[in-house]
């Protein structure tokens, strides 16, 4: 079709993109006014002049290479290319003409500006982003690495572009990696985890999204996004080996242990808890509480205290109760009651150890026993001794008696003394055995020792020993029991007297120490105790005497320890003994004792 020349330039000034022809020696035969705008130039400014010179700055762009392959080649082209005088992007389409060429191009600086900010965009998600990005191609090389990725194994981007990632790979973890690089070349986005070398040695586990790169429908390689994993790895395989630790102490303990939620169900068993009460571990888990067949129904109350005992979050230390085996034997159980809390310190269930006592109750009567008649033993040959002489002299006296010889009230007299020694004796064996039943009172301390003084004072003169008395004014009361404490004055001052064969002074010191405490002291002027004989003191029938019980010390001393009291004694060979019993004034226990009564 032919157009009248004026009507073609008609339609060139309609359109809205520019356009200009030129002639073969490069200059301007026409520009329509789209293209003087774009060019910032007028019609008459520009027809009849050469381009080069007009637009000297595209001999050096794009502009001149393409013009010029379009009349050579004399092919269309079609190009964008930045103008800096007018800082202008331009989309050119060149067409040869027979005595030229045509050029149509528009402006096209705000789409490039706009591709320009998201290519910065799409390269700030790469460069900054926290997570390793890389990409791969087919074979597996890396084609780009982010600075994450540097960071995250040790390497430089330099060491990583046109290497594979197969080295990098933990050897155990090849092989499964492979397989997920593949099906994402595959086009399947692969999600998984795996273990990776850094440059110094050391694994890094990561967590890896493996993505295929999607140009014109073919994949052409392979995006991943790697995520270190390695503290949360470490946490995790710490808390498995604690677990497991956990379970093995629980499973192996030599303790019954069970386990119970928060809702009083049982969560766990162990294998003690089987061999002990014979129910297997299926049998108890995800019962009750109150459901557990080895309760006996007859201490519900019991373990209803305890529930709520723990609950408040107490713990229930060595309670002692008895539980039932399945075969319906009873057994005296120990119980270690303790709440679990879970991490954000709320009651979470609570764990119970049932230790058998059962063995543990029978040794200890068996040892107590053992005990009982070794001490019975060893006071049948003192009892024996101790008691001959005394009936000898009543078995005498009972056959003198017979045959009518003498006085009759005489015997009596004597014989109920012999009598009395007999009682004294197994009295102060009593002590030994078992404590007697004592009966607490308040006394005064003067008077029990002037008492016992009057009592004593024959004796003393017979052995040439003269009792002198220290007594603070006033009353001295303390709660004790009267017939024990004399018991106990008796012997200190009998031993005071024996130990002065030649005669001597004993002085009883009575002082208050303090607000606690009154101090009652015996100080004679007799041989003394060497070491050896103060380290045996307090041994039963330990004696230097020959006709001594080697009883009277060792009672002594637990009468006051039963008054909570002290002894102390102080001696020095042949200068004298000091005997100190310290009694507490108003010791709680004791006065309790004494409003019982
Ligand atoms: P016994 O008086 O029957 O020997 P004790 O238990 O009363 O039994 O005393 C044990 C021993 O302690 C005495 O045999 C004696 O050797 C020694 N002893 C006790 N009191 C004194 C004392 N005041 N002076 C010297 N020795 C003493
Ligand atoms: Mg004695």
């Amino acid at each position: 079709m032919n157009y009248p020349l004026e009507d073609a330039y008609a339609i060139l000034e309609r359109i809205t993109d520019g356009f200009f022809a030129v002639d073969n020696r490069w200059n301007f035969t026409y520009v329509n006014t789209a293209a003087t705008r774009l060019l910032f130039r007028s019609r008459e400014d520009l027809v009849g002049k050469n381009v080069w010179i007009e637009f000297p700055e595209a001999v050096n762009l794009p502009f001149y290479e393409q013009y010029n392959r379009t009349v050579k080649e004399q092919v269309p082209v079609s190009f964008d290319a930045y103008f800096p005088p007018l800082e202008t992007w331009y989309d050119v389409r060149a067409y040869p003409s027979p005595n030229g060429l045509t050029v149509y191009f528009r402006d096209i600086t705000k789409q490039k500006l706009e591709e320009h900010e998201k290519e910065q965009h799409y390269k700030s998600l790469f460069h900054q982003n926290p997570d390793a990005v890389f990409s791969f191609d087919l074979e597996g090389n890396y084609l780009s690495v982010n600075p994450a990725m540097e960071h995250l194994l040790g390497y430089r981007e330099e060491e990583f572009l046109k290497q594979s990632f197969i080295p990098l790979v933990s050897k155990d973890d090849i092989e499964r990696t492979l397989e997920h690089y593949k099906i994402a070349a595959q086009g399947t986005t692969q999600r998984y985890q795996t273990k990776v070398l850094h440059k110094n040695g050391h694994i890094v586990h990561v967590d890896v999204t493996n993505m295929p790169i999607i140009v014109n429908d073919k994949v052409v390689g392979v995006y991943g996004v790697a995520k270190d994993i390695t503290p949360r790895k470490q946490a995790e395989d710490a808390l498995q080996t604690k677990t497991q630790q956990l379970e093995s102490l629980i499973e192996n303990n030599v303790d019954a242990i069970l386990i119970f939620n928060r809702q009083g169900q049982v969560t766990q068993a162990n294998k003690a808890f089987e061999d002990l009460f014979g129910w297997t571990k299926q049998e108890v888990v995800g019962l009750g509480l109150y459901e557990l067949p080895f309760i006996p129904t007859e201490i519900i109350g019991e373990v209803e205290a305890f529930e709520s005992e723990v609950n408040k979050g107490n713990h229930i230390i060595g309670a002692e109760t008895t539980r039932l085996r399945k075969d319906g034997l009873s057994l005296t159980v120990m119980l270690n009651i303790s709440p679990i809390k879970d991490s954000s310190g709320n009651q979470d269930g609570w764990s119970v150890t049932i230790r058998d006592l059962t063995e543990w109750k029978k040794s200890q009567e068996i040892l107590q026993n053992t005990e009982k008649l070794s001490v019975a033993g060893q006071l049948a040959a003192g009892i024996a001794h101790e008691i001959r002489n005394p009936i000898t002299a009543i078995k005498g006296f009972v056959q003198l008696m017979r045959s009518g010889y003498g006085d009759r009230e005489e015997y009596f007299k004597i014989m109920s003394s012999e009598i009395e020694r007999i009682e004294q004796i197994l009295s102060e064996l009593l002590i030994l055995a078992k404590p007697q039943v004592s009966k607490f009172e308040w006394i005064d301390l003067k008077v029990l020792l002037t008492q016992l003084i009057t009592l004593l004072d024959t004796q003393a003169i017979l052995n040439n020993v003269e009792i002198i008395t220290e007594f603070p004014p006033g009353e001295i009361v303390v709660p004790c029991d009267e017939n024990q404490l004399k018991q106990v004055f008796i012997n200190y001052i009998k031993n005071a007297i024996e130990a002065m064969p030649a005669g001597g002074k004993l002085v009883i010191v009575v002082s208050q120490t303090n607000d606690e405490y009154v101090s009652v002291q015996f100080r004679d002027e007799g041989v003394g105790m060497p070491k050896e004989v103060l380290a045996k003191l307090g041994q039963p029938f330990y004696t230097t005497k020959e006709k001594g019980t080697g009883l009277g010390y060792m009672i002594s001393k637990k009468i006051i320890e039963n008054h909570f009291g002290e002894v102390r004694i102080t001696s020095e060979v042949n200068k004298g003994t000091v005997v100190d019993v310290s009694l507490p004034l108003r010791n709680m226990q004791l006065v309790n004792q004494l409003n019982k009564v």
